[in-house]
């Protein structure tokens, strides 16, 4: 009696961490963008089972009804905010709601407004597109000030560094966004890769299984995926295995 009554004792004195399975993990944090077209394939995203972060354009036809969706599944939703890119003229033009290194700072700020107000509540934002918007210092500022004043937190999309296929940006430092939202104190990641620049089950089962690789040798990181069947699958397919490796699948605001 007086032994157990002892080992509860210590046991009470022994931090409870020690006794945590989840001491070895590394936390992987999937995003998936440019969520906003359609709802048709949540479910399979939800199929997944762990937790996932969807960043949801704005002005989209399906943009408020997939963030209902995704916030009553127990998922997390950001704003996917499209900013101009340095490559595809033409898809600046047709993006609704983009910001450009052109527009004075307060138009940019009335846009950001619009945007976030498809979406109350949303803790954070990344970025659309942006290679030439987000290495442009002096108009990302504004924005980042903008999310500052609103406590939001910013995922650099890494579009203007371009992410090597299959592995970790050699060096965070050159993500320029990412870099001027930790100097002004805000809570920011950035992209270690995209998991899907093919829309092939194979091509990003393997990407999937690198992105873990790293994290177990590197750290934490945030991956980004797409609105695709073939994304949802490959990562429902590659659960098991991840999980097995010692990985956690986290929300965005674990990694801070
Ligand atoms: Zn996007």
């Amino acid at each position: 009696m007086r032994f157990t009554i002892l080992f509860f004792l210590i046991m009470n004195l022994i931090p409870s961490f020690l006794f945590s399975q989840n001491e070895q993990k590394v936390k992987i944090a999937v995003l998936i963008d440019d969520v906003g077209m359609k709802t048709d394939a949540l479910d399979l995203f939800f199929e997944f089972g762990e937790k996932l972060n969807f960043a949801v354009l704005p002005f989209l036809p399906k943009s408020k009804e997939c963030y209902e969706i995704i916030l009553k599944s127990q998922n997390k939703a950001i704003l996917h905010m499209p900013m101009q890119s340095m490559a595809h003229p033409e898809m600046n033009a047709k993006t609704v709601g983009m910001i450009s290194i052109e527009m004075t700072n307060s138009l940019i700020e009335n846009k950001l407004n619009e945007a976030l107000g498809q979406f109350p509540n949303v803790e954070g934002f990344n970025n659309h597109m942006g290679s030439k918007f987000t290495s442009n210092s002096l108009k990302m500022n504004v924005v980042l000030q903008f999310g500052k004043a609103r406590n939001l937190f910013f995922i650099d999309s890494n579009t203007y560094t371009k992410p090597s296929k299959n592995g970790k940006v050699e060096n965070p430092e050159t993500a320029l966004a990412y870099n001027l939202a930790k100097n002004l104190g805000l809570k920011t990641f950035y992209n270690s890769f995209f998991i899907d620049n093919e829309n092939e089950i194979p091509y990003i089962e393997n990407a999937l299984l690198e992105a873990a690789r790293q994290a177990l040798i590197t750290g934490n990181l945030l991956i980004i995926g797409h609105y695709r069947q073939n994304t949802a699958q490959a990562l429902c397919n590659m659960k098991q295995k991840m999980l097995q490796m010692g990985i956690e699948f986290v929300f965005i605001t674990e990694l801070f």
